[in-house]
């Protein structure tokens, strides 16, 4: 490691303690809420702990902003988000060193999540002059029919701790290039980033009022903003549970929601797949954030006839990998957000071997919140960690013989996220890829995420999509206009 100080930033005006209402930067009156690095353990910062009273003033000032910000042309609202981006850019290093001390990730993850969130502010300024309208052949004569999009109105993010910075930039960008305002309430673990983020957005020109962000209480922020009748559209994205929860309580408003939540991704691998790249797809389907992904491989089924090649290949590079403080460069992944998270993994691993799996690399509990990466063979088609999310550093190969076999495990599930796929025949990749009940399918491949590309899924993992041109839609309204006598 360098002689910098631990996570120390250079532009020490992105570490924040307040929360951004109506242009003005605020604390509160109850006590903060401590953020603790998940490697030390160490309480290394607070923020507001904010409720009610100011989830409705948010609300407000998101109102007041609306008109002028909808009115403004999409070239002139792209050109602050790109201003936005060019800032963020500017800083990549210090946001990522937030993502790293809060999250716990590695640095080299946290930028790779930078580049990643960064990138929808920079799709979606350019997205912002795309939101075309249609015109419609007429039925009858001296008719005009038009489609015209307008922004849905106030919009609220709320998001989790896994990806600080590029779950609330899918949201922010499409929702301030279609012309809507937003109050953001990020995850109370990992509430810096963002808090950096929207320093940087004023600073890029954000009128005030546009983007409020707030931390506290999410009963109480959540509560108004899923009551509030001012709020027309609210983007989740989190647990399956929360999300079911968000839906209910704003159906009485009749918004529009976008919900991104819990998966339990399938990773199949047939017996014609090139292994190298098999094992590659399952390394970063797997391993990617620690496993703290909600489009992580849950489950990986691999056919008879390669899956011992496969268990000795992905073994060797299960067993040279180090857990340990994000900021050390040697270190693959880092430490668990919290406790809970690591207890899950013991218990999916418990659960496991005895069911009968065999341990294969790694399986050992470390210091403090870290967990060694982990793989185990010969796993029981039944064990818990084939059926609720892992959310860490856990793989477990299950067997399979035929094609059918793969798509009814791989289908066993309430959850249609993301799901992986390793073949060779082009009629296997048809068929599988067409089979599997999920939003996104990467084949040959465990790297799907992109700006450019629609990101959600169907069954128990949400509804609607973020990212393209499809993600800018979740914030327009359609507007039909009928001329006549013309
Ligand atoms: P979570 O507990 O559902 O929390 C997510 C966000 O919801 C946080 O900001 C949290 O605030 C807030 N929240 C909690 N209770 C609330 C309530 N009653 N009303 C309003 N807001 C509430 O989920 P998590 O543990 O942070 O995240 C992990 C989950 O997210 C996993 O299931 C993962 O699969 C899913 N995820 C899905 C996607 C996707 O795109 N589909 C992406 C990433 C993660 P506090 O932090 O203050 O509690």
């Amino acid at each position: 490691m360098s002689n910098r100080q631990r996570g120390a930033l250079d532009n020490t005006d992105l570490l924040i303690a307040k929360n951004l209402i109506g242009g003005k930067w605020i604390g509160g009156n109850r006590a903060p809420i401590a953020v603790d690095d998940p490697f030390t353990l160490d309480d290394f910062a607070e923020v507001p702990n904010l409720g009610e009273d100011e989830a409705r003033q948010a609300v407000a000032a998101a109102a007041e902003a609306f008109p002028a910000w909808a009115a403004k042309t999409a070239r002139e609202r792209g050109a602050i988000l790109r201003r936005w981006f060019e800032l963020l850019v500017a800083n990549r290093d210090d946001i990522a060193r937030l993502i790293t001390r809060e999250n716990g990730k590695t640095f080299t993850e946290a930028q790779g999540e930078f580049d990643y969130g960064a990138g929808f502010m920079e799709f979606y300024a350019d997205e912002a002059t795309r939101a075309l309208g249609e015109t419609i052949p007429a039925p009858v004569p001296g008719r005009r029919l038009y489609a015209e999009r307008e922004p849905i109105g106030v919009a609220a993010a709320i998001t989790p701790w896994n990806f600080p910075l590029a779950m609330l930039t899918r949201k922010v960008g499409p929702a301030l290039a279609a012309g809507c305002t937003m109050i953001a309430k990020p995850a109370s673990a990992t509430p810096l980033t963002a808090l950096a983020f929207a320093r940087l957005g004023e600073e890029a020109g954000v009128p005030a009022g546009v983007f409020n962000i707030l931390t506290g209480s999410a009963r109480e922020i959540g509560g108004v903003l899923t009551a509030s009748p001012i709020v027309r559209k609210l983007s989740f994205t989190g647990s399956t549970e929360i999300g079911v929860q968000l839906y209910r309580e704003s159906a009485a408003t009749m918004k529009k929601l976008g919900l991104e939540l819990g998966g339990n991704a399938p990773l199949l691998v047939f017996d014609d797949a090139d292994l190298e790249v098999a094992v590659e797809a399952a390394m970063v389907a797997k391993f990617r954030n620690g496993g703290q992904s909600c489009i992580a491989a849950n489950r990986i089924y691999v056919q008879d006839g390669i899956r011992d090649r496969f268990v000795e290949a992905f073994g060797a590079r299960v067993s040279g990998m180090k857990a340990g403080d994000g900021f050390d460069p040697a270190s693959d992944i880092g430490p668990l957000i919290d406790d809970a998270g690591k207890a899950k993994v013991a218990e999916h691993r418990d659960d496991a071997l005895e069911r009968g799996a065999r341990l294969v690399a790694g399986g050992t509990e470390a210091a403090g919140r870290l967990f060694a990466p982990t793989l185990l063979a010969d796993v029981p088609a039944d064990a818990q960690l084939a059926h609720e999310e892992t959310f860490g550093p856990l793989a477990g190969v299950i067997g399979f013989a035929t094609v059918e076999e793969a798509l009814r495990l791989a289908n066993a599930t309430e959850f249609g996220l993301a799901a992986y796929m390793c073949s060779e025949d082009p009629k296997t990749i048809a068929r599988v890829s067409r089979g599997l009940e999920s939003g996104m399918v990467g084949i040959n491949t465990g790297l799907i995420s992109t700006p450019h590309a629609p990101f959600g899924g169907v069954k128990m993992s949400g509804l609607g999509k973020e990212g393209s041109h499809h993600g800018l839609a979740e914030y327009l309204s359609i507007k039909y206009l009928c001329k006549a006598g013309l």
